[in-house]
C-alpha cells in the first residue's frame, strides 16, 4: 500500500511507524477531547478582509462553504472579557501603570511603540482578530471536510503559495518540488517547503475522509448528507501514479509539519502551562488546565525529533534568509484572504495561524523573556492547528485499513 510509510521521517529523527503509534494512542485521544473545551472551541476571525492581491474572483455559492455564526449569547462572557489575563501579566499592567505615572508621556509613547514593534518582529502572521468585522466562530459547528471548492480559485491560492511564496530551485517552474530536487536547497529553504505541503495534504486528507458520500437521500430524517470517507479520492491524490510518485512524499511532509508543531507546543509548554485558559466557569477552566498540562506532559516526552537550533544560525545571509522565511509566511497568511470559500478560509486561516504561532515559539530570541506572550487567538489556533494534523495521521491509518482491506477482495 502506497500509504503504508516507512522509514525515517526527513529533516528528524524519528520513523514513521514510532509516529503513527504515538498519536494515534497518546495524542489525538487527549487533543479530541480537549479541543471540545469551550476555551479551543471559539476562534474569533475576520472572514470578511478584501483579497489585498486580487479583485477579480467570485465568492463560492456552494451551501457546503457556509460557515454558521455564533448564536446570541453563546460565546462564554469570560471569553470575550478581560478576565483571562494571568496573574503575572496583571502585575505586569501594574508595573507598566506604576511607569506610566513616573515617565513622561513621549517616553511611555516609545515604550509602547517598542513593544508592539518587538512583537511584531517574531511574527510570523498578519493577524485580524482585532479588526472591527472579526466575529467569533463556532469550530465543533462547522468542521473542516468537504465543501466542493476547488478549480480556478483553488489552484490560484495553490499555485500563489508554491510559486510565489515559497523558495524554489533556480528555473524550476511547476507547482510542486520533486522530492528529488529537495536536496538541492537549503535546509530553512525545506524545512519552508515541507511544512507548506505537509499542511496541503492534511487539508486534502481531510475532504477526503469527511467526503459528501451523497446528497441525493437528503430529506427531513437525513437533512444534512451521507458524510464519510472516499477511497477513490484519496487515492487520486495520493497515489504514485497519479501524482508522478510524489504522493507518499507529500504524506511524509505531514508527519514533517506534525513533529514541527509537536515541538513548538512542547518548548512553549513552560508558558502555556500557566495560562489561565479562562472563559469565566471555574470548573471547566481547570478541567481545560489539567487536560492541557497532561497533553504537554505526553508532548514533551516526545518532542526531541525536530531540530530547530540548526536553522539560522551564524552568518549575515542566515539573517536574511530568515527575513525572507517571515515575509514568504507572512504573505501566506494575507493570500488566505483570497480563498473564495468560507469555510476553507476559515480552516485555512486557523491552519496558518496555527503554524505561524508555532514558528514564533520556535524562532523567537523572546521565548524565556517575561515581556514573550501569546494571544488567545494564537493559543487556540496553535493547539487547533496541532489537532488539524493529529486527525489526519489518525484518518490516514483509517484509509490503509480500507486500502487493505480492498486488496485483500
Ligand atoms: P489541489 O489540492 O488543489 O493541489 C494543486 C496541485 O498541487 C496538485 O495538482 C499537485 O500538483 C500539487 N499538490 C497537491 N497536494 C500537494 C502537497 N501535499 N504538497 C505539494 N504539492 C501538492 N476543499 C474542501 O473540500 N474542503 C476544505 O476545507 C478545503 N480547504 C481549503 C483550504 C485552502 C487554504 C485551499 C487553498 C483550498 C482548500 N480546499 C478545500 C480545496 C482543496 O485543497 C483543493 O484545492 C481542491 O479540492 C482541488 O483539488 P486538486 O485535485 O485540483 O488539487
Amino acid at each position: 500500500c502506497f500509504c503504508q510509510l516507512s522509514g525515517n521521517i526527513d529533516e528528524c529523527s524519528c520513523n514513521i511507524n514510532t509516529v503513527d503509534h504515538f498519536n494515534n494512542i497518546k495524542v489525538y485521544p487527549r487533543l479530541r477531547s480537549l479541543l471540545r473545551k469551550d476555551y479551543f472551541r471559539f476562534f474569533k476571525v475576520n472572514l470578511k478582509r478584501e483579497c489585498p492581491f486580487w479583485h477579480d474572483d467570485s465568492k463560492c455559492a456552494m451551501k457546503y462553504c457556509h460557515v454558521l455564526p455564533c448564536g446570541e449569547g453563546e460565546v462564554p462572557q469570560g471569553i470575550k472579557g478581560e478576565g483571562g489575563r494571568s496573574d503575572e501579566a496583571k502585575c505586569e499592567d501594574k508595573q507598566l501603570d506604576y511607569l506610566n505615572t513616573t515617565i513622561s508621556e513621549k517616553m511611555r509613547e516609545d515604550l509602547v511603540m517598542w513593544t508592539a514593534y518587538d512583537d511584531a518582529l517574531d511574527d510570523f502572521c498578519v493577524k485580524d482578530d482585532k479588526d472591527e468585522e472579526a466575529e467569533y466562530v463556532d469550530l465543533l459547528l462547522n468542521p473542516e471536510r468537504y465543501t466542493g471548492y476547488k478549480g480556478t480559485s483553488a489552484n490560484r491560492i495553490w499555485n500563489s503559495i508554491y510559486l510565489e511564496n515559497c523558495f524554489r530551485p533556480k528555473t524550476f517552474y511547476s507547482l510542486y518540488i520533486p522530492s528529488h530536487m529537495l536536496s538541492n536547497m537549503c535546509l530553512e529553504e525545506r524545512v519552508y517547503y515541507r511544512a507548506i505541503s505537509g499542511l496541503h495534504s492534511s487539508i486534502n486528507i481531510h475532504l477526503c475522509a469527511n467526503y459528501l458520500l451523497s446528497n441525493s437521500g437528503l430529506s427531513l430524517a437525513n437533512p444534512k448528507g451521507e458524510w464519510g470517507p472516499n477511497l477513490k479520492e484519496f487515492q487520486r491524490r495520493f497515489s504514485p501514479e497519479t501524482t508522478n510518485g510524489e504522493g507518499p512524499h507529500w504524506l511524509r511532509n505531514l508527519y514533517f509539519v506534525y513533529l514541527l508543531e509537536l515541538r513548538a507546543l512542547a518548548k512553549a509548554a513552560k508558558y502555556l502551562e500557566h495560562e489561565k485558559y479562562y472563559t469565566g466557569d471555574e470548573m471547566e477552566d481547570f478541567d481545560t488546565q489539567m487536560a492541557v498540562k497532561d497533553l504537554l506532559n505526553v508532548a514533551q516526552q516526545f518532542s526531541g525529533h525536530f531540530d530547530e537550533s540548526s536553522m539560522f544560525t551564524g552568518s549575515a545571509q542566515a539573517k536574511r534568509l530568515k527575513t525572507e522565511f517571515k515575509e514568504h509566511f507572512r504573505n501566506v497568511t494575507r493570500i488566505m484572504d483570497c480563498v473564495g470559500c468560507d469555510k476553507c478560509k476559515l480552516w485555512g486561516k486557523l491552519q496558518t495561524r496555527g503554524l505561524g504561532t508555532a514558528l514564533k515559539i520556535l524562532f523567537s530570541q523572546n521565548l524565556n523573556h517575561k515581556l514573550f506572550r501569546l494571544q488567545r487567538e494564537e493559543i487556540v489556533a496553535l493547539f487547533n492547528a496541532f489537532g488539524r494534523l493529529s486527525t489526519s495521521i489518525y484518518k490516514l491509518d483509517d484509509f490503509r485499513q480500507m486500502l487493505r482491506g480492498h486488496d485483500e477482495l
